[in-house]
């Protein structure tokens, strides 16, 4: 049976001075049996045995990020996210940034999003395996890029898998990207209301309205769900 089972775009409108509009795209494959996981722990990633074993995100910093914004990406697109999910899910979560590493810093992510995501996947599973790091549901590897992947799409996810790539575009697409990575979907994204209309981070992008930096309470389900039996 072929790897990729469907492959979903999703496209958002999305005005801002200059009307632009921004999508994401998800290729939906289930993740493996859980029996079917690594289960070497490197030394680096030991956990007590009561504790959940930690969310780790390598985040490769692509070369066209401008220097000067590289010391506030953590605080600007990761900071809320790692509150959320640590909240969500009780684990510990870990950013390392990778930086002027090709061939992962200069990728050529600027293709069809499908020949995108595929070339990143390769690449990124070589470092993976290279680095002894695990094949797991705990340890994601995504890509950092300053532009959209093409036309549209700001970012590309499978769900529930290992590898992504999240432009820097909206402030949000990190965590959406993640999120996908964890099973969550746009399906159960909400407006909410929190002093004023805001949108979860699985939400399309609507003009007007403020990021909520949370996942919906059916996101926060799946995301749970999805990690129930992970180590
Ligand atoms: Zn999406």
């Amino acid at each position: 049976m072929s790897k990729l089972i469907s492959f979903i775009l999703c496209l958002t409108i999305f005005q801002l001075t200059t009307q632009m509009s921004l999508a994401t795209t998800v290729m939906d494959r289930p993740w493996p049996a859980a029996n079917s996981e690594t289960l070497m722990t490197p030394k680096d990633f030991s956990t007590t045995a009561i504790e959940k074993r930690p969310l780790f995100v390598f985040a490769f910093v692509h070369d066209d990020i401008p220097a000067s914004a590289i010391d506030s990406i953590f605080h600007s697109y990761f900071s809320d996210w790692v509150k959320e999910i640590t909240a969500v899910t009780g684990r510990r979560v870990s950013v390392e940034f990778v930086r002027n590493m090709p061939p992962y810093s200069n990728y050529s992510y600027k293709a069809a999003s499908d020949i995108s995501y595929r070339g990143w996947e390769r690449l990124a599973r070589n470092y993976r395996d290279e680095k002894n790091l695990p094949h797991n549901r705990t340890t994601k590897f995504l890509l950092l890029t300053n532009s959209a992947i093409i036309n549209n799409v700001l970012g590309v996810a499978s769900s529930g898998q290992q590898f992504d790539i999240a432009s820097l575009i909206g402030k949000q697409i990190v965590g959406h990207e993640l999120g996908h990575m964890l099973t969550a979907n746009h399906d159960l994204s909400e407006v909410q209301y929190n002093g004023w209309w805001c949108e979860t981070f699985m939400r399309d992008v609507t003009p007007g309205l403020s990021n909520c930096y949370r996942y919906s309470d059916g996101n926060r389900e799946l995301i749970k769900s999805f990690l129930s039996d992970a180590p």
